[in-house]
């Protein structure tokens, strides 16, 4: 735990590796079948047309060339640049597996990556998939990220996850048993979701034992399926406040050795409807970081609530 009375990704890479490691994030040029007509063609409700990843590198380009053109960048920062190789947009589990073998390799390869990092869905880490993570995760640094977004499965078909939570247990007691790190998403405002939804979804978490976490906020794109949703349903969307406040009780209430990766989103400003306060990255962070500190509290502090 730091001085930031949480356990923030910074942190646990600081302890890890001796010093600030970045994250590049990389577009391997995957579908999902949640938009390819497999399990449906709409994707989940709050997709964007990136597939989730605004600011990953260009598909266009191989995974060499895209981490090639993010160290050029991370340089002007820092010169000592090793760096997490972030396979982010849509699912990086969903192809064929030589496929697979050769971007995660051909990352893996790189001088400067020293891990690599791998966001998909918990129904897509079986078979095939899960021993190639297996074998990857016993020579190199490695972390899976799975969706889960809410432990509600109700919510879950409104926003059309297109798997129950009973899929994400089993995926996570399957990462689990092979010691492969894992990162569970989590998304606060979704439709009907009452404060109690989000308490379920953090003791959920705690007790799969996540290895680390990611929350943000709901976006509401332009011209997306969801703005449609919220014109005709008019759900309640947090205002900075309400956010900031039911961030702190979540943190309040997560498991101390479960590392923070971010408690913001980022969404493209050109394309963002509601809420225009989360483009504010800084200023959302520096409030929770300010909270936490006048309320004098700290990640875990109300861990017996949750685990009620
Ligand atoms: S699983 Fe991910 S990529 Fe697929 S539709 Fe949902 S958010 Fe988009």
């Amino acid at each position: 735990m730091n001085n930031d009375r949480f356990y923030s990704l910074n942190n646990y890479l600081k302890e890890t590796f001796g010093k600030k490691v970045y994250k590049v994030s990389l577009d391997g040029g995957f579908t999902c079948p949640n938009r390819d007509g497999t399990i449906s063609s709409e994707g989940c409700i709050f997709c964007s047309d990136a597939g989730s990843g605004e600011f990953a590198g260009s598909r266009n380009k191989s995974i060499t060339e895209q981490i090639e053109e993010q160290l050029d960048f991370i340089k002007s920062k820092n010169n000592d640049n090793e760096v997490i190789a972030y396979f982010q947009n849509f699912t990086n589990t969903y192809a064929d597996i030589k496929y697979l073998r050769k971007i995660y390799f051909e990352a893996l390869s790189h001088e400067k990556v020293i891990g690599i990092a791998i966001a998909t869905r918990p129904d897509c880490v079986e078979g095939e998939v899960l021993e190639l993570l297996q074998e990857i995760n016993e020579k190199y640094f490695l972390w899976v990220e799975l969706g889960l977004q809410t432990s509600n499965d109700d919510i879950g078909r409104i926003i059309n996850r297109g798997y129950n939570t009973e899929k994400y247990i089993e995926t996570a007691n399957n990462l689990k048993r092979l010691n492969i790190k894992f990162v569970t998403h989590m998304i606060l405002s979704l439709p009907n979701e009452k404060k109690q939804d989000l308490y379920d979804t953090i003791k959920l978490i705690n007790q799969v034992q996540s290895w680390g976490i990611k929350i943000h906020m709901l976006y509401i794109l332009k011209n997306s399926k969801l703005e449609k949703y919220y014109n005709k349903e008019l759900f309640k969307i947090y205002s900075e406040e309400e956010y900031v406040e039911t961030v702190i009780e979540l943190i309040e209430r997560l498991d101390k050795n479960i590392v923070i990766h971010r408690l913001t989103g980022d969404p493209k400003k050109e394309e963002l409807l509601i809420p225009l306060w989360s483009l504010n990255k800084r200023k959302v962070l520096n409030s929770i970081h300010k909270n936490l500190k006048s309320k004098e509290t700290f990640q875990g502090a109300k861990i017996n609530e949750c685990n009620l």
